[in-house]
């Protein structure tokens, strides 16, 4: 295995840490929250496994909420669903 040095984030789900690539990347910026697929978006983060599990967990904890001080739009659900399904990676 080769050693990355991509930095580890914790499923706001799961808790589980994982390399970021691996998670989908929540935001909240100015323009309110989001899906930050290019991870670099400026604002409070929130990271989740690429795992319909781990979604169906954070919303019905609200795992979200208490990440980033905030409702997450079901908008915003659909989207990390559709990524899912879409298989981006
Ligand atoms: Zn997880």
């Amino acid at each position: 295995m080769s050693e990355k040095t991509l930095p580890l984030r914790k499923c706001v789900a799961c808790g589980q840490m994982l390399p970021k690539d691996q998670l989908f990347r929540i935001v909240k910026s100015d323009d309110g929250i989001k899906l930050d697929l290019s991870y670099k978006c400026m604002g409070r983060g929130a990271y989740i496994c690429r795992d319909a599990k781990c979604i169906d967990l954070a919303v019905k904890k609200k795992s979200f909420n208490r990440s980033l001080r905030g409702p997450v739009s079901n908008e915003v659900i659909d989207s990390l669903y559709m990524e899912l399904e879409n298989g981006s990676r």
